[in-house]
Parts: structure tokens; sequence; C-alpha cells
């Protein structure tokens, strides 16, 4: 990652007994107390490893779900240190707070190499607050915990919080690994990308990702669309979806995108074949999954995930691509009997020989959740909605922040 090693964390000098706070993302799902899927957790541990092995006081400042601004026990991050701990192979101490007592004698309590995990920092209202004085207030609370600050959780960085942004204008700064990586892959998504260039959208809502559609449009050379959004897609087709997800306000700008793409030379492929169901699978009652074609979906149909054929085709656009972005699972993959569409281009991607980019929370689950060997792709980003703005074309306050 040529283009930051200036910035990395060798730019901070010396770190030998320096209290360090890095910004990791430990965002993670968890079924009580139990971790469901811990790939935040180790994504972040080569850059807090590296910041202990050079003798730094590591102070790890991270959120868990949308806490209302105040302490939630729901969404506190201590099954989460202790994973982290595990996955360093010692065990970090954690402070019950963020800013108050428990953290200022927690991080006095560390030695050289030691590394600690504030409680979830979305329980104070600082954090991401709209008001930059308050948010600023919270981060020179956050400041006083340390000498220095890394910025390494990327699902973050296209927010403009305390933790993230603001405290970046009070300490001296870097990069952490992880950001670096990811900042380096999406530029290789953009800056002359090699061809062909296929980009794979799926996820449930075509309102999300329409920016970078929009954007994907002058840059890819296939766009291959599945998910919940591709309801929308056949809609604007003049086909009927059933009870399919729907977004009717956006059948009009899926139109002009179908247009566009004629236009420009992007070639638009939406699935031949659907798998429908009546009912959105839900816990009591066995999946009854059908497959239909896609201009022929039947009135009481829900559809679920892409087709056989579909997949197929899929794959076969896939296999000779040198660059693949993929964001939005093709189905409800978390239900076995609709994760065929989401395995069929999984498994194309392991087997492409370019550059491959998952992007997204639920695809690199699906991804995991599926069984596939996560270093059979190129990379697995951990930012859905940062890597998405950073391909809409949108400044990242999280990065700019680093680089002024
Ligand atoms: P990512 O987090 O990878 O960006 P999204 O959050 O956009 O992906 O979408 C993931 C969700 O989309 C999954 O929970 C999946 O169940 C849902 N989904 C996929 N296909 C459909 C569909 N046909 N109908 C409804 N939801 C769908
Ligand atoms: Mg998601």
């Amino acid at each position: 990652m040529p283009e930051h090693q200036n910035s990395g964390i060798d730019s901070l000098g010396n770190l030998k007994g320096k209290r360090v706070l890095v910004r990791s993302d430990l965002n993670v799902p968890l079924d009580g107390s139990t971790i469901t899927d811990d790939g935040r957790v180790r994504a972040s541990v080569p850059t807090i490893r590296a910041l202990a092995d050079a003798g730094a006081r590591v102070v790890v400042v991270a959120h868990l779900g949308r806490p209302k601004g105040e302490p939630d026990p729901a969404y506190s991050l201590g099954p989460v240190a202790e994973r982290l701990g595990e996955l360093l192979g010692s065990p970090v101490a954690f402070a019950t707070d963020t800013v108050g007592e428990s953290a200022t004698e927690t991080v006095e309590g560390l030695e050289d190499g030691q590394v600690a995990v504030l409680e979830n920092v979305r329980f104070n209202p600082g954090e991401t607050s709209k008001e930059d004085e308050i948010r600023m207030a919270f981060a020179s609370e956050l400041a006083k915990l340390a000498d220095a600050f890394v910025s390494d959780g990327f699902g973050v960085v296209h927010r403009k919080q305390a933790s993230v942004y603001d405290i970046a204008q009070l300490l001296p700064h870097a990069m952490g690994q992880l950001v670096a990586t990811e900042i380096d892959v999406l530029r290789r998504l953009t800056v002359d990308p090699e061809r062909p260039y296929v980009v794979v959208l799926g996820g449930s809502k075509v309102s999300d990702k329409l920016g970078v559609i929009d954007n994907l449009l002058t840059k890819a050379d296939k766009l291959l669309i599945g998910g919940g959004m591709v309801f929308t897609f056949l809609a604007a087709q003049g086909h009927e979806v059933g009870n399919s997800l729907l977004e009717e306000d956006q059948v009009q700008v899926c139109r002009d995108y179908l247009e566009r793409a004629g236009e420009t030379g992007v070639e638009i492929v939406l699935p031949s074949d659907v798998v429908v169901d009546t009912e959105f699978p839900s816990g009591d009652r066995e999946p009854q999954p059908r497959v239909v074609a896609a201009s022929e979906i039947p009135s009481d149909g829900l559809g679920l995930d892409i087709g056989p054929e579909s997949g197929a085709a899929f794959a076969a656009e896939l296999a000779d691509a040198r660059t693949v972005f993929w964001n939005g699972p093709m189905g409800v993959f978390e239900v076995d009997a609709f994760a065929e569409g989401t395995r069929a281009v999984a498994d194309a991607l392991t087997r492409a020989s370019g550059l491959t980019v998952v992007g997204g929370g639920d695809s690199a689950a699906a991804v995991r959740k599926l069984g596939f060997d996560e270093s059979a792709f190129g990379h697995i980003s951990t930012g859905g909605g940062a890597s998405l703005e950073y391909l809409e074309g949108k400044e990242l306050p999280g990065i700019a922040v680093l680089e002024r």
C-alpha cells in the first residue's frame, strides 16, 4: 500500500510507552452475548498487535449497535473485548465506561504492550452528536486518555463522529493497516481498473445503492443485479413481481438506469429465473421454494433468490472478469433454501483470476456463513456504507481529516 506508507503507524515515531487510542470497528452481530460472526474483530487485530508489539499502551475505542447515547447492557463491548483477547493471545483490560473513572484507571494501569478496550463509545451522546461543539467536547475527553490516535475503523470512516473525525484534530494521528488496505483496494476499483470489470449488486433495497449504481454505470463493463433490488428493475422492464420487494418510487429511476446503460455501453444483466415462496421465511414454517421465470412471477409469489439458471449465467459472466466488486447478497441467504444464488456468485468470485472484492456487512457474513475460505477472495471489506460512499465518489470525512 505505497500511497499510505507515510501516514501509517510508523509515522508516529517511537511508540514505546506511548498511549495510543485506536478507533477500531468491532461492531459484530451478537446473539445475546454470543458473537455470531467475529470477522470485524479479526480484521482489527493486525493494527492492534502492531501497536502492542511496538511497545505502545493500546486503548481501543469502538461502538456496538445503535444504543441511544446512554449505557445499555445489551450493547456492551464486554464479550467483544474477551474475543479480542483470545485472538491476540493475551487478555485485554476492559473499562466499563468510555471516558469516566473506569477508563482513566484502566488506561493508567496499562503497561507497555498491553491492550485495553473502552466500553461502547456510543453510550455517550457526544459521539454521534450533530453539534460540532458537543462532539468536540467529547473528543477532548477521549483525547486525554492518549498521546496519539490511530484510525482503523473502516466501517465508520464515512461518519463525522467524535472518535473518528474530531479526535484526529486533537492528537498526532495515523492510519491503521486495515483502513490503509481498504482505501488502497477501493482506489484500484476506481482508478484504471483492469477489464473486464464486473460489478454484482444485490441486497435488500435499490434505494440504498442508487449513488453507487449511478457512479459505476460509467466505470464498470457489466452490472449483474440480484437480491431484493432486482424486482424494482424487473418492474421497470414491465414485469409483474407479485409480492416481491418492490420500491414503487424507484421504478422510474431503474428505467433510466437501463436506458443509460444502453447508451454508455454498460451491460446490465438481470436474472432470467427467480426462486419464489408465498411468504417471507419465518421460524415456524418450512420454506416452499419454487423456481419461476423472472418474467412470469405469479401474483402470490415473493421472490427470495435468483434462480439456478441465473446463478450459472452470473458465474459465467464472472469467469473471465479481471476486476470484480460484489455488494449485496443475491437472496435471503440467511435461510438455506434461498442461499444458492449467493453461493453461486461467491463461488464464481473464488475462481476469478483478477482482483475480487466483497463489500458490505451482510455479503461478508454470507461468504463466511456459506463456508467459503476468506483467503479465496482478493479482499473482503469490513465496511459496507464506507465502501459504497467511496465508490459513489464522496469524500470520507474520517479519511480526509487524516490527510489534512
Ligand atoms: P450488504 O450488507 O452486504 O450491503 P444489504 O444490507 O444491502 O447487503 O442487504 C442484505 C439483506 O438483503 C440480507 O439480509 C438479505 O436477506 C436481504 N435480501 C436479499 N435478497 C432479498 C430478497 N429477494 N427479498 C428480501 N430481502 C432480500
Ligand atoms: Mg447490510
